[in-house]
């Protein structure tokens, strides 16, 4: 039990400034013999990493975990400042509850908290009591104030599980969580070190601050208890879909850390993605948003809080498509998991809640997130501190619609910049250009916050953590953003600049060899050619995928120009997009794939009933059956473009002969109809009996283009979204390459060419390997295409046929990438 007494509460104090009103603090715990005095120090550096006000005037100052040694004795004492006193730009502090603890103890003291916290009335009645046992009583008293205690009689069944390791039960995990256990009807509770959480809310799991390795009990009860535990224990054994740590290690490329002598001032942060950059500061800023505090009519407000909650849920699916499509499930994943922040039924509860009490709707969902945002960044734990600013970007999205905003939208830079922020949201991330951005630092977040995952995705050098001073810099001040070192270094000398261009011109270099390259084939040692096309999803591509070097396009996934609309695109608008495309590409090819509606891409103005498992139901080809309406436009539009250009078409989701020769049918119809000359047709081979099938389908089509990402998901029966299994569905496995092997054998036989456009065909890896097993043209994301044709360029096709009959052998994905590394480290290139 928290432990005070009266000579550990003061009252009626006053501090002009945070540093004073730690010190006070600090001298109140020194006296009570919880701290030597040099633990203050320790409490103001705190504040420097991460700030500790949690929201309704309460902060909770405590030192760093280096300073441990210091604490005397686990204790706390609360000084009350009538007046306030600033403690960061989100409120002032009256009542400053200092924290002297060993271990994990503060953790326990933050719970405590949370009944003051969720009641801002007896919060504003604290900062101003004359009487020091009103406090007590609240602190002590409360009901929120749950003493290490075993876990409570309980009549349902219970498991104990581990927290995933290394970082805990953080967002995406948590995550995975709550999707797992709302497949049942059961309550499911989460129990650790005495707290408890409701496993269908994800805020609810983060606040219980659980560690990598700790154990958790899960509780269950109701008619399906055990199969929920059951599927819970499953999850939780394959780690809730986190990376383990060696996947999660940075770019073989990765300069290793070094500590260099700058003679700048340096500010220390953390390490969040290597490189190093060198340029102008740019200071980003979010729009400010106002709300209206008070409404008249709550059921219109209710009303516009569940809009607001829909639309947010509506640009966060469409982000985490775009983003799956783009970039991949574990990029994509953060989408996800902001879902279902939206979804946590105590946060929609208590706003709800505060509508009724007059508020409006803006102002009282922006109270309950921002409280939880402040607690969670208040966690000493770095993980889920930094998942306050995943909080925060949700919360703003749906406030957005509910209230004035008052700075329009965030400015981009155009010129190459270090940009600087508080702290950056994954949206604001998502809408960088990667091309105006040398590298990203930030007043605050973490090494794992979602800034510094996607950081490193985009290959951008960036340092997080480095304290609200930083803010204090004059953009176009030049700076050295050191992403090895976790530095950045303000007024950097001559010396300064000149050793961090030698590291960066290394990288760089091999970037630009590749860049001025870009438009040579990609032709083996021994004389062997690849062709490297492009995988684009909208007209604008095409250009784009031109300059990065692509020869064609391999992959338009036409599906995309129906999207986030009301209503199809018609024949004349369809037409006008593929147009762009084959004048963009002056001559090259291009394989425009039919509709492949379905599965993940929902097009909701089709009305297309629900179906319980949509990747097996009417998808891609067999969708163009149920609509030969929208088919046969499309097909119109795409035979009338081909008059002026090398048009390909191909079916999607082909799993058997007769769909191949009704497509054909009904294509050589339109063809007919709009006087057209015949083109060539393929298909996708990315359904294990289109494989199985794949002689017989040779015979009619001019090419195969294996889509490994489907493929793999029906081979290996994993869902390429499920967020458990989605990093275990390797398009290297073995199976799968034994599938392409297959193919191109049954393709050889019927004179025609095989390509591949999933996503392991950009993957270098899978580029050495496909292409040894025989696949002759690699379709791929624009960034990736410079890199994939210098890497081919640089090996013997003899080499990567050996080492793609070597993969064949292999027993699973990870051995399959070790021969690639042993192959590229031999011959000098990267993997
Ligand atoms: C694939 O399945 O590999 C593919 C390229 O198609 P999509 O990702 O659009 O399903
Ligand atoms: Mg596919």
């Amino acid at each position: 039990m928290l432990s005070l007494t009266p000579s550990q509460v003061r009252l009626g104090w006053s501090a002009t400034n945070k540093a004073e009103a730690i010190r006070l603090v600090g001298q109140v715990m020194v006296e009570s013999g919880f701290i030597s005095p040099g633990y203050v120090d320790s409490m103001l550096k705190r504040e420097q990493v991460s700030g500790t006000f949690l929201g309704h005037g309460i902060a909770i100052p405590h030192g760093l975990p280096e300073a441990r040694h210091l604490v005397l004795q686990t204790g706390v004492v609360v000084v009350q400042f009538p007046a306030g006193v600033v403690w960061s730009e989100d409120g002032h502090a009256h009542l400053v509850v200092g924290i002297a603890a060993q271990s994990d103890e503060h953790l326990q003291v933050l719970a405590n908290l949370t009944g003051v916290l969720d009641d801002e009335a007896q919060a504003v009645a604290l900062a101003s009591t004359l009487d020091a046992a009103v406090i007590i009583q609240a602190l002590q008293g409360s009901s929120a104030l749950p003493e290490q205690q075993d876990a409570p009689a309980f009549e349902g069944l219970s498991l104990q599980v581990l927290s995933p390791s290394p970082y805990g039960l953080h967002a995406r995990p948590a995550t995975t969580v709550v999707e797992v256990v709302r497949r049942f009807r059961a309550d499911v509770t989460v129990h650790h070190e005495g707290r408890q959480a409701n496993a269908r809310s994800l805020l609810s799991l983060l606040r219980l601050g659980a560690r990598g390795g700790s154990t958790l009990t899960l509780t269950a009860a109701g008619d399906d208890a055990a199969a929920a535990l059951l599927a819970l224990q499953e999850a939780f054994v394959v780690g809730l879909g986190e990376e383990p740590l060696a996947a999660r290690a940075l770019a073989p490329e990765s300069v290793p850390a070094a500590v260099l002598d700058y003679e700048g001032t340096l500010v220390a942060g953390l390490s969040a993605s290597p490189g190093i950059a060198a340029g102008p500061v740019w200071t980003f800023q979010r729009e400010r948003l106002e709300v209206e505090e008070w409404a008249a009519d709550a059921a219109r407000e209710h009303q516009l809080l569940e809009s607001a909650l829909a639309g947010a849920a509506a640009e966060l699916r469409q982000l985490y498509e775009g983003f799956l499509q783009k970039a991949g499930a574990q990029r994509a994943a953060i989408f996800k998991a902001h879902l279902e922040l939206l979804d946590d039924p105590e946060m929609l509860r208590e706003s709800h809640g505060l509508i009724d009490t007059g508020l409006s709707a803006g102002a009282s969902w922006s109270r309950v997130f921002e409280s939880r945002a402040q607690a969670l960044a208040a966690m000493d734990e770095p993980v889920l501190a930094s998942r306050a600013a995943d909080l925060r970007d949700v919360g703003r999205r749906v406030l957005r619609p509910l209230a004035r905003v008052l700075e329009g939208e965030p400015t981009f830079p155009d010129h190459p910049v270090v940009l600087l922020a508080e702290d950056l949201a994954p949206s604001d991330t998502a809408k960088l250009d990667p091309a105006m951005v040398l590298g990203l630092c930030t007043a605050g977040g973490g090494t794992t916050s979602h800034t510094a995952i996607i950081a490193r995705s985009l290959d951008l050098p960036a340092v997080v953590a480095l304290g609200p001073s930083v803010l204090d810099l004059r953009n176009g001040q030049h700076c050295i953003l050191d992403g090895d070192a976790g530095v950045l270094v303000v007024k950097p000398s001559q010396r300064d600049r000149a050793k961090a261009a030698h590291q960066r011109e290394r990288i760089r270099l091999r970037r630009k060899e590749e860049h001025l390259e870009r438009h040579r084939p990609a032709i083996t040692l021994d004389g062997r050619r690849v062709e490297v096309a492009a995988n684009i999803s909208d007209a604008e591509e095409a250009s784009k995928a031109v300059d990065a070097g692509g020869e064609g396009v391999g992959l338009m996934r036409t599906e995309f120009l129906f999207l986030d609309r009301d209503e199809p695109p018609g024949e004349e608008e369809q037409l006008d997009a593929y147009l762009t495309m084959v004048r963009a590409l002056n001559g090259q090819p291009l394989i425009l794939r039919t509709l492949d509606i379905g599965g993940d891409k929902h097009v909701p103005y089709l009305s297309l009933p629900a179906e319980a498992n949509p990747f097996l139901g009417v998808r891609g080809i067999r969708l163009c059956f149920e609509r030969e309406d929208l088919f046969r436009t499309q097909l119109r539009a795409i035979l009338r473009a081909s008059m002026e250009g090398p048009i390909r078409i191909m079916y999607p989701m082909v799993a058997m002969p007769e769909e191949l020769a009704k497509a054909q049918a009904i294509t050589e119809s339109v063809r007919r109809e709009v006087g057209a000359d015949p083109v060539e047709t393929g298909i996708m081979v990315e359904v294990p009996s289109a494989v199985m099938m794949a002689e017989q389908l040779a015979r009619n089509v001019s090419f195969f283009s294996i889509g490994t990402n489907d493929l793999t998901q029906y081979l290996l029966a994993m869902d390429r979204q499920h967020p458990v299994l989605a990093s275990h569905a390797d398009g290297l496995h073995p199976a799968v390459l034994r599938m392409v092997d297959l193919t191109v054998k049954a393709a050889m036989k019927a004179g025609i060419w095989v390509g591949a456009c999933g996503g392991i065909a950009g993957d270098p890896s899978g580029a050495v390997v496909l292409s040894g097993l025989g696949v002759t043209e690699l379709s791929v994301a624009i960034p990736s295409i410079p890199a994939v044709k210098a890497l081919l360029r640089g090996i013997s096709m003899a080499d990567a046929e050996d080492v793609a009959q070597a993969a064949l052998e292999c027993g699973n994905a990870a051995e399959v990438r070790g021969l690639v590394r042993g192959l590229l480290a031999r011959k000098g290139a990267k993997a």
